[in-house]
């Protein structure tokens, strides 16, 4: 069993999620002398399911799709996570997905085990009703394991409030009922909650906020970069600059836009709606993704991917905070090399964590059939994340370690008090 992060020296990095995952949760367990039995129940996948999904596109042929939904626990409560459309999906890649949900939801201390989905497809290439095709065969599919008291569907890449409409929809036609609570992130006249869109992004500027005031910088002064321009990243970048900070540059899956005096985000969050990507956008240079990671800024929020700060260019990173809007952006070999350099990494299952967050209040308003205003909605995230912050803090100093492990031995302690008490059945 490997017990530490960091991989040797001379060997090629590790780059499989799921292998990433296991060794982030075996670093902690040893940390928390978690016993032996316990360990190999809390590392591994619950349920996993691998599908085939026959999809007549707009063509008239058929093409088969793979898609996966992972249960890693459920001793906290209902699994719960997102859905992810994406080429580059793989089962290890959706099983990581699912044991982050388990950990991050323990980590701001909501009700839910974790759980994740995921399709190999690329949905920019797929007309509307291929995509709803798609979308219902795979709710179909896994229609017997999900459900508002089970497993909960929400977005992730390249899903949206639509897609979960879809969702609701074939689950409730399929079960004879209409079923709100079996999936989070919908649209706000079936259910949704105020505020859910935004969520991701609020919870990581309120954390990388808080950690601002830890470090004692002057958020009037303050720098930030955004790698990734999708839901996380556009919005984390708006309210970061709402919040004083300047955004200096920001990148997408196109490439990467400086100006060190600023950019004027409106006009770039307008400049992306209109021709769907940051790059060319005029009042700024050309610059490529990977060097908007390497800035001197006080917050770099990676809001794209997994393995984006590798043990490659770990050494090159001269923000002061790293605030993970993406799920995985940094390796094992690069959290040592950053905690080394200083820089605080505000770990994804925190970081992250306020759109889950919001996902658990909307399946709260639904089962109760009583639905709050924006203003109640933030309110409440801002209390869950700056618990969430002070209590990783906390156990970060305790155990003398980063904020990744301090998270986790936080979430795994809570995880594992939660499967003692009940038992293991039968
Ligand atoms: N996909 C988001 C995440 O990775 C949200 C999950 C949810 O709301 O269930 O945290």
């Amino acid at each position: 069993m490997a017990l530490t992060a960091s991989p040797v020296l001379d060997t090629a990095e590790e780059l499989n999620p799921f292998r990433i995952a296991m060794s982030q949760f075996d670093t902690a367990a040893e940390l928390l002398r978690l016993e032996p039995d316990l360990r190999e129940v809390l590392r591994r996948p619950r349920r996993s399911l691998s599908l085939s999904l026959p999809v007549r596109m707009d063509s008239g042929k058929i093409h088969v799709f793979d898609g996966y939904r992972v249960q890693h626990n459920n001793s906290r409560g209902p699994c719960k996570g997102g859905i992810r459309y994406h080429p580059n999906v793989s089962f290890d890649e959706v099983k990581a997905l699912a044991s982050w949900m388990t950990w991050k939801c323990a980590t701001v201390n909501i009700p839910f085990g974790g759980a994740k989905g995921g399709i190999i497809c690329d949905p920019r290439k797929m007309s509307k009703g291929e995509l709803e095709r798609l979308t219902r065969r795979y709710a179909y599919e896994i229609s017997d394991l999900i459900g508002p008291d089970r497993d909960i569907p929400a977005p992730d890449v390249y899903t949206d409030s639509q897609i979960m409409a879809w969702i609701m929809d074939t689950y409730s036609m399929t079960h004879g009922a209409s079923s709100p609570g079996v999936v989070t992130g919908k649209p706000i006249w079936l259910g949704g909650s105020e505020g859910r869109n935004e969520a991701t992004a609020r919870g990581c500027v309120f954390v990388a906020r808080r950690a601002c005031e830890v470090l004692g910088i002057d958020l009037k002064n303050a720098t930030a970069a955004v790698q990734g321009f999708g839901n996380a990243g556009s919005i984390a970048a708006r309210l970061l600059a709402k919040s004083g900070f300047k955004i200096i540059a920001v990148s997408d899956s196109r490439g990467g836009i400086l100006n060190r005096k600023g950019l004027d985000v409106a006009s770039l969050l307008a400049y992306k709606e209109k021709t769907g990507s940051v790059a060319g956008f005029s009042g700024a240079e050309k610059i490529s993704s990977e060097a908007v990671l390497e800035l001197e800024v006080d917050v770099l929020v990676p809001a794209a991917l997994e393995n984006q700060i590798t043990r490659a260019n770990a050494e090159k990173i001269r923000a002061k905070i790293v605030a993970e809007a993406a799920n995985g952006p940094t390796t094992p070999a690069a959290d040592t090399v950053l905690h080394k350099k200083g820089i605080m990494v505000l770990p994804d299952i925190l970081a992250n964590a306020g759109g889950v967050t919001v996902s658990y209040f909307e399946w709260v308003q639904d089962l109760a059939e009583d639905f709050w205003e924006e203003g109640e909605v933030n309110r409440r995230l801002e209390k869950v994340m700056g618990k969430a912050f002070d209590d990783v803090h906390r156990t970060a100093k305790e155990y003398a370690v980063d904020m990744r492990t301090g998270a986790y031995i936080l979430a795994i302690g809570r995880v594992a008090k939660a499967t003692q008490s009940r038992g293991i059945w039968p």
